[in-house]
C-alpha cells in the first residue's frame, strides 16, 4: 500500500493477472484440442474487463464472450479487431446492424433474433454475418426449443453459423440428471450441424469429462479462481487479494452492544477493530455475524452487523502490534477465498466476485499470488 492512492482507500484489491492467463492455460490444456473460449461478462466477473481480456489476449485466447453489446463495443475498442467477441444475450430489436458494425458475433437465442439477422443480411445484400445459434436443451432459459430448432433445421436461414451451443443447468453437481439429458440432447442438435463448432461447457461443465468439451468451451468464474467442483479440489489459482483497513481499534466492555440493532453484544471485554469495508462496497449485508477476516495470518471474527461503509471484527485474540489503525484486515486471500467468502454469505463465489465493490484501491499484479495447489 504505497501509492497515495492506496493510502487514501479504505481498502486495497490486488488481482492477479499471472493467476488469471496460468487459470486459462489449465483450462485450454484440460480441454484440447477444444477451443478455450474466455466468458468477461459483468466487467470480467467485477475484476475489470480491460486489464482481464487484454492478459487473456496477449496470452492468445482467440474469443471471448461478453453479455451486453454494450460490453461488447467496450471490448472490441480495447482488443482492437484481432479477437472474436460474442454476445450472450443476442441482439435486442432493431440492434442488429450495431452488432456487424463492431464486428460482434450474436448468440441467437429465440427465433426473433433469428430473424433480426436474417433480415440484416439481406439488408447488407450478403449472407449475414457469421452468428452462434443457442438450443435450450433442459434449462428454459435462453435458447430455441426443440421445435423452434427443428424449424430452423427445416427452412436454413441464410446466417454463416460460427457455432451451434446450449447451456447446462447442474454442472455444479456432478451427479445430477438433468447433465446426461441436456449432453444426449445437445449431442443430437450439434449433429444436425456437423460442420459447424458445439459449444456446452462453462467452468463446472469442463470437469464433468471430455464428452462435455465438444468443440469449444466458455469458462468464466474459473479463470477467475472460483471453485469449478465444489465440495472437491481444483488445478486452479487463486486471483483476488483483498485487504481492508482499520479505522479504528476500540476497547469495549463486558455486555456492551456493537453496531447496528445491538445485534452483538460482548461476552467478555475485549478489542474490536472497525475497517473501511461495507454492503457498499459489495461486502455483502449478509456477511453479519458470520464473516470473518484474518490479520497476520489470524483469524478475526466479523462482529454485529455489516454496515454500508464499515464492518467490525473481534480482535481480542491478535496482538496490538498487528491490529492498529492503518494495518490490514485481509477479507479475501489464499487463506480465506471467494468460496470461502461465499458459504460463510450463504451464497456462491459468482456473487461475492461481481459484488467487488467501486471504492477500492484495485493494483492488478502480473505474477501469481500464491503457487498452485
Ligand atoms: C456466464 C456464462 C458462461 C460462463 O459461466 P461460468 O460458470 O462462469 O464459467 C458460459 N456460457 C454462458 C451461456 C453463460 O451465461
Amino acid at each position: 500500500m504505497t501509492s497515495e492512492a492506496a493510502s487514501r482507500a479504505g481498502a486495497v484489491l490486488e488481482i492477479d493477472l499471472g493467476a488469471i492467463v496460468a487459470n486459462w492455460r489449465t483450462l485450454a490444456g484440460m480441454t484440447a484440442p477444444a477451443q478455450c473460449a474466455a466468458v468477461v461478462k459483468a466487467d470480467a466477473y467485477g475484476l475489470g474487463a480491460r486489464p482481464v481480456a487484454q492478459a487473456l489476449a496477449d496470452a492468445g485466447c482467440p474469443l471471448f464472450f461478453v453479455a451486453t453489446l454494450d460490453e461488447g463495443i467496450a471490448l472490441r475498442r480495447q482488443l482492437g479487431t484481432q479477437p472474436e467477441i460474442a454476445i450472450l444475450n443476442g441482439p435486442h430489436p432493431g440492434t442488429a446492424g450495431e452488432f456487424a458494425a463492431h464486428q460482434l458475433v450474436p448468440v441467437l437465442n429465440e427465433p426473433g433474433q433469428v430473424a433480426e439477422w436474417t433480415a440484416l443480411g439481406k439488408s447488407l445484400r450478403d449472407n449475414a454475418p457469421a452468428a452462434i445459434l443457442q438450443v435450450d436443451t433442459g434449462m428454459a432459459r435462453l435458447g430455441l426449443t426443440a421445435r423452434e430448432f427443428a424449424a430452423v433445421i427445416e427452412a436454413p436461414p441464410p446466417i454463416v453459423w460460427r457455432a451451434v451451443m446450449s447451456h447446462l443447468a447442474c454442472s455444479d453437481n456432478p451427479g445430477h440428471e438433468l447433465n446426461k439429458h441436456q449432453l444426449a440432447c445437445f449431442t443430437a442438435a450439434a449433429a444436425r450441424f456437423p460442420e459447424v463448432a458445439a459449444s456446452l461447457s462453462a467452468s463446472c461443465g469442463i470437469f464433468l469429462g471430455r464428452q462435455y468439451h465438444f468443440d469449444l468451451v466458455r469458462p468464466g468464474a474459473a479463470l477467475f479462481g472460483v471453485n469449478p467442483c465444489p465440495g472437491r479440489a481444483h488445478p486452479l489459482r487463486p486471483v483476488v487479494r483483498l485487504q481492508a483497513k482499520i479505522l479504528q481499534v476500540r476497547q469495549i466492555d463486558t455486555h456492551q452492544p456493537v453496531g447496528y440493532g445491538a445485534a452483538h453484544v460482548m461476552a467478555a471485554a475485549g478489542r474490536i477493530a472497525t475497517v473501511a469495508v461495507g454492503y457498499a462496497d459489495g461486502w455483502l449485508r449478509s456477511f453479519s455475524r458470520r464473516g470473518c477476516g484474518f490479520i497476520a495470518g489470524m483469524r478475526v471474527p466479523l462482529i454485529g452487523r455489516v454496515s454500508m461503509d464499515l464492518a467490525s471484527f473481534g480482535v481480542s485474540a491478535v496482538p496490538e502490534a498487528v491490529a492498529y489503525p492503518g494495518a490490514p484486515i485481509e477479507l479475501l486471500g489464499p487463506a480465506y477465498g471467494v468460496d470461502d467468502a461465499a458459504a460463510d454469505a450463504g451464497t456462491i463465489g459468482y456473487e461475492i466476485l461481481t459484488a467487488l465493490g467501486s471504492r477500492y484501491h484495485r493494483v492488478y499484479r502480473e505474477s501469481a499470488l500464491s503457487p498452485p495447489k
